[in-house]
C-alpha cells in the first residue's frame, strides 16, 4: 500500500525552518508513488488567520512541495468533530466540565499537588463527579463548559494499547499520563487530539510524521482511535530544529521564517540544503 503523509500546520504565524523541515520530511517519505497532503489546523477560530493560511501555501510551493488537493481546513469540517464527540458520549465516556483555569489551580494548590501529565497539571476530575441533573442546571443556566474524556473508565475500555514509530519502535500507549483530557473547548468545538485523531483516519494518513514535541500526544491519539474504531497508521516523530543557542525554533524567531529567508534572498534549494533535503521531494 502506498504511504500517505501529511503537513498540518496552524496558521497562528509565519512558517519558519523547522516546519520546513517538517514538510519537507513528510513529503519526502511519500515521494515513491506515495501521497503528501496539506491539512490546515484552524479549529482555534482566536489564533488562526486567513493571511497566515495563505503565507503557509506561498512559503509551501516555494520550497518546491506539491500538496493533493482539496487542502482539509478543520474549521469546514466541526460536523466530523461532533460525530466522534457524540459516539463517546453514547459510550458513557465524555462529561461536561465547567471548570475555570483558576478554579482548577486552586483546587491543585489545595490539593498540595497535582500528577504531572506531559500537558502540565492532570486535571483533578472536580466535574467527573457532578450529578446528570447538576450538569443540566448549570447548562440550563448559560455556564460555558468544555468536554472531557474519563480517562480511566475510557482505558479501561480499550485495554491495552501499542503504536509504532518508525524512530522509536514499539511503544506501549499511556493515555492515562493525561489524566482526562479535554475532547471540545469551551471556545473550540474540538481539541487538538479529538480533531487530529479523526482527520487522520478521513484523510487516509497512513504514516503520521511530525515533531518529537508531540510524541507524548500520540499515546492519546492511539487510545481515541481505538475507543471510534479508527484506522490505526504508522508514526515518525522527528527531531526538532533548534537555534544557535539550543532553543527549539518557535513561531517567535522571526529570523529563521522562511519569509524572512526568502526576502532576505535565500533560494528555497538553499534552504532544502540546510536542512537535509538535496533533491525536489515531487
Ligand atoms: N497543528 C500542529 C502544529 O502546528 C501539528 C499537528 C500534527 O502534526 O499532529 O503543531
Amino acid at each position: 500500500m502506498s504511504v500517505v503523509t501529511r503537513f498540518a500546520p496552524s496558521p497562528t504565524g509565519e512558517l519558519h525552518l523547522g516546519h520546513a523541515f517538517s514538510a519537507l520530511f513528510a513529503a519526502d517519505r511519500a515521494r515513491d508513488g506515495g501521497r503528501f497532503l496539506l491539512r490546515i489546523e484552524d479549529i482555534d477560530a482566536t489564533r488562526s488567520r486567513a493571511a497566515f493560511i495563505a503565507g503557509i501555501e506561498e512559503d509551501l510551493a516555494w520550497l518546491g512541495l506539491d500538496w493533493v488537493r482539496p487542502i482539509r481546513r478543520q474549521s469546514e469540517h466541526l460536523d466530523d468533530y461532533r460525530a466522534a464527540l457524540v459516539r463517546l458520549d453514547r459510550m458513557g465516556l465524555v462529561y461536561p466540565c465547567f471548570c475555570t483555569r483558576g478554579e482548577i489551580a486552586r483546587e491543585i494548590a489545595a490539593a498540595g499537588e497535582a500528577p504531572q501529565g506531559p500537558d502540565g497539571p492532570r486535571y483533578p476530575g472536580l466535574c467527573r463527579a457532578l450529578t446528570a441533573a447538576e450538569a443540566q442546571r448549570r447548562k440550563d443556566a448559560g455556564a460555558p463548559f468544555a468536554l472531557r474524556l474519563d480517562m480511566a473508565k475510557a482505558a479501561a475500555l480499550a485495554g491495552p494499547l501499542s503504536w509504532t514509530d518508525e524512530a522509536a519502535g514499539p511503544v506501549q500507549a499511556q493515555p492515562e499520563l493525561f489524566g482526562d483530557i479535554v475532547l471540545a473547548r469551551k471556545d473550540a468545538p474540538a481539541s487538538y487530539h479529538l480533531a487530529v485523531s479523526v482527520d487522520d483516519a478521513l484523510q487516509g494518513v497512513s504514516l503520521v510524521t511530525r515533531g518529537l514535541d508531540l510524541f507524548p500526544a500520540t499515546h492519546v491519539h492511539r487510545l481515541l482511535q481505538a475507543l471510534l474504531d479508527l484506522p490505526v497508521p504508522r508514526w515518525h516523530h522527528h527531531r526538532l530544529l533548534t537555534d544557535a543557542s539550543g532553543r527549539r525554533l518557535a513561531k517567535r524567531d522571526k529570523a529563521a521564517s522562511l519569509r524572512s529567508l526568502r526576502m532576505a534572498g535565500t533560494s528555497a534549494g538553499e534552504v532544502r540544503a540546510m536542512l537535509g533535503f538535496y533533491t525536489k521531494s515531487r
